[in-house]
């Protein structure tokens, strides 16, 4: 079989990807390994935080209507270290916005690009896996196994986009180095009552377990992300939910009442991928296979979904979709904007996670300057909406 693009990976980022290209004169297959919406992991319960920058990239995709059903508007944030007074708050009014990002639950989000998908013009190859794949001058040859793996085929593609996440299969196959941090923390997710209301506020407090963000849902409600070293995890998990809540109300404080009823708790390890290069001959790599983050910061999704943003405006111009030198620009389209956010985050992972005295100080000044300094206060809004990385918007020619 030939196709012009092979999208691997069928999460967020490469069904946004498939949406992002549906409706072109180009054939685009996109093989994913399991079956979506229900068993995929990124098919859980999480919700993520949108960016504005995202929000603007779904809008241009014509998904953002029906998300905005399920989206929790983040109005402001809210970032402290607990028992230190310095804090840093940024409000949408301060950015000119109606909503900083917006919190929106992973299922909503999987089944709007998925619904797109099925009455699209993309074939869809799923539930199937890629067990290889070849590069030629031309051409990219990929082994596909079917559900059963007694069906198998090849497809040639002049383009593979591969958003197979961090363990990217098809990095490795390539040969394509990645660094890799383990952060020995696990990410420890879910939904919780509030006795108070959030008014729209996000919440990131440091604290000396590890950091806790609460970001606002519908009604009185949040979802709290508590990082923890890895030997906390299974104790926290195991934990009854009346124990879990008062440990965690007694890391975040007493700021949005009492902590009355938790949902279900999901645990994630947090390292850091970053893959040598985000191109290869008739190759690109998006998302998670190029690079993988922390969430302490809330940016890797944003960060993925500017690497389609960009690899799709390029493809707008017709052409081979493999050219040497269309993943050329596209690689250097995104060098920077990946090198600030994985760089960023990973300094506020290694910072807020360190309790050395002379750095715990610093920190805290830190803080107060991002907070009271207008130039770097506006550089760390521009940041966190997403505009920094934001691609010129071709998106919208789309119909
Ligand atoms: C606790 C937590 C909270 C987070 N919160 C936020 C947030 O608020 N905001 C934000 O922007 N980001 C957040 N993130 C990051 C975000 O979840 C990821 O960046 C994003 O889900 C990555 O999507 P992806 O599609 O690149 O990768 P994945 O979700 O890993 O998808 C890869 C897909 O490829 C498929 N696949 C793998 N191998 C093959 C193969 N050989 N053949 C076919 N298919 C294959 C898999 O089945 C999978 O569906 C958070 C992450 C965590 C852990």
């Amino acid at each position: 079989m030939h196709c012009d693009i092979a999208i691997v990976g069928g999460g967020l980022v490469g069904a946004s990807l498939a949406v992002a290209l549906a409706g072109t004169s180009r054939r685009v297959l996109l093989i994913e390994a399991a079956q979506p919406p229900a068993t995929a992991p990124a098919w859980d319960e999480r919700c993520i935080a949108l960016n504005d920058a995202s929000r603007r990239i779904f809008e241009a995709l014509g998904i953002w209507r029906e998300l905005e059903a399920a989206a929790e508007p983040i109005r402001a944030t809210h970032i402290s270290e607990r028992g230190r007074f310095g804090a840093a708050r940024f409000t949408a009014a301060d950015a000119g916005l109606d909503a900083l990002g917006y919190n929106v639950p992973l299922r909503a989000l999987g089944a709007a690009l998925w619904q797109r998908l099925r009455a699209s013009n993309v074939e869809l190859l799923c539930p199937a896996r890629v067990t290889a794949v070849t590069a030629q001058p031309d051409w990219v040859a990929l082994q596909i196994a079917g559900a059963d793996a007694s069906t198998t085929c090849t497809i040639h593609a002049q383009l593979l986009a591969a958003a197979d996440g961090a363990q990217s299969a098809v990095r490795a196959q390539l040969g394509i180095g990645a660094q890799t941090r383990d952060y020995a923390q696990h990410a420890v997710v879910s939904a919780v009552r509030l006795s108070r209301a959030h008014g729209g506020v996000a919440y990131e407090r440091f604290t000396s377990d590890g950091p806790l963000a609460l970001i606002p849902k519908p009604g009185s409600a949040a979802s709290l992300v508590w990082t923890l070293p890895t030997a906390q995890v299974e104790a926290a998990l195991a934990a009854s939910d009346d124990d879990y809540l008062q440990r965690a109300q007694a890391a975040f404080g007493g700021r949005l009442g009492n902590f009355v009823e938790l949902g279900r708790r999901f645990s994630y390890p947090l390292s850091r991928v970053v893959a040598e290069s985000s191109a290869a001959p008739r190759v690109a790599l998006l998302g998670n296979a190029a690079q993988s983050l922390h969430p302490i910061a809330a940016q890797g999704f944003n960060l993925g979904l500017r690497d389609v943003a960009a690899l799709a405006g390029l493809l707008d111009d017709g052409g081979d979709p493999g050219a040497a030198a269309l993943l050329a620009e596209f690689s250097a389209a995104r060098a920077s904007d990946r090198k600030r956010v994985s760089g960023f985050t990973d300094l506020l992972v290694r910072t807020f996670s360190n309790r050395v005295p002379g750095l715990m100080q610093a920190r805290h000044w830190g803080l107060v300057a991002v907070d009271l300094l207008p130039g770097l206060r506006e550089s760390v809004l521009r940041q966190h909406l997403g505009h920094l990385g934001l691609p010129p918007a071709r998106l919208g020619s789309r119909p």
